[in-house]
């Protein structure tokens, strides 16, 4: 027996969407379809053997500063994480004790509560409506943290401003917002930390930004709150090669707005051409469409497309288990994908 803590023991560990080599047209775990920025290939190229030699910035200070004129803040209302799951990751030990509340909705991002549950605290979860919306519990629940992605994860649906403020006004403890889809959404809830002390808000460079492989996201609060994070990161947390490439993808925004712009406008053709296929869509503000077949199970659905070359998500739990997710790539991939839909009616009618 080893002496293994009884919360890892019972924990059932987080589930990434699966990378395999070989052909297949990877739309299964929302990344970008398009390269990064040249200035980013650029930067990795320009890696040097003293770079590699060294110890990167312990405080990423350069990639910070940068992060914080792009997203207008301080240097010191930022941190960098090795992707924001990273940032995920210090926010639970900072804030988490055995025994202790989060609060999240379902369906949302399923690695808060496998983070809460690695500190020996429990989630209590509070299912969206019908609609997809917020439910009334959420706001004031009795949680140490609320976390919450806006736009959601797998639904890719936008929770109004409105109410992101209510449940910040409202909270009995520290709110996350989870900024990884908000780029294509267009919004932010960045400005609300300059009034709420307990706010954290994520922003990853993972989706907009293409630059999933290299691990690149932040945390954006109050100085206060983010000395408190500094504390328990990993020393090195970001490599020197991220550091650098993250901030030669931010620094080119044009670049990024013009992908981001591409990616929205197919997920608005993809997402009616569904539609007419008699596919129950939810309104998706993010970079992935999430909908259900009007026939057959969406896990015979995912299978047959897989055999067909395209590799896309589905959930088995009980809000999404009649939906398939499907990331964003190309127009030609989207096309691609949706005459697999169709050969697959065709084989399947008499
Ligand atoms: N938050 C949400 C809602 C996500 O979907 C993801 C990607 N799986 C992440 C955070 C993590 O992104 P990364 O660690 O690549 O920045």
């Amino acid at each position: 027996m080893i002496p293994v803590r009884a919360a890892i023991a019972a924990l059932a560990a987080y589930v990434p969407g699966r990378q395999p080599g070989g052909a297949l047209v990877k739309l299964n775990a929302n990344e970008n379809p398009y390269p990064p920025s040249p200035r980013v290939m650029r930067a990795v190229a320009a890696a040097t053997a003293e770079q590699v030699r060294l110890y990167p910035d312990a405080l990423a200070r350069g990639l910070r500063a940068t992060a914080a004129r792009v997203y207008g803040v301080g240097v010191e209302n930022v941190i960098a994480g090795n992707g924001s799951d990273d940032v995920l990751t210090m926010i639970v030990r900072t804030f988490l004790d055995p025994g202790d509340v989060i609060a999240v909705v379902d369906p949302t991002y399923t690695l808060y509560e496998t983070l809460a549950a690695m500190q020996g605290a429990r989630a209590e979860v509070f299912p969206l409506t019908a609609q997809w919306d917020l439910p009334e519990g959420l706001f004031g629940a009795a949680a140490r943290v609320t976390f919450l992605p806006n736009p959601n994860a797998q639904t890719g649906t936008l929770f109004p401003a409105g109410a992101v403020r209510r449940l910040c006004e409202e909270a009995r403890g520290m709110v996350v917002l989870d900024e990884a889809y908000a780029p294509f959404a267009g919004v932010s809830a960045i400005p609300l930390i300059k009034e709420f002390e307990h706010v954290i808000v994520l922003r990853t460079l993972s989706k907009s930004h293409a630059l999933a492989g290299l691990r690149v996201g932040f945390g954006v609060a109050q100085p206060q709150v983010i000395e408190m994070l500094m504390k328990v990161k990993d020393s090195y947390n970001l490599n020197a090669i991220s550091q650098a490439a993250g901030s030669a993808a931010l620094d080119d925004e044009a670049y990024v707005q013009e992908r981001v712009a591409a990616i929205v406008r197919t997920r608005e053709w993809f997402e009616r051409a569904l539609a007419q296929r008699g596919w129950e869509t939810v309104p998706s503000a993010a970079n992935f469409v999430l909908a259900a077949p009007p026939a057959g199970s969406a896990a015979e659905v995912v299978t047959a497309l897989e055999e067909r070359g395209y590799l896309v998500r589905h959930f088995a739990t009980p809000r999404l288990q009649r939906y398939v997710r499907f990331s964003m790539g190309t127009d030609e991939q989207m096309r691609g994908v949706l005459a697999a839909l169709d050969e697959m009616l065709a084989a399947c009618s008499p």
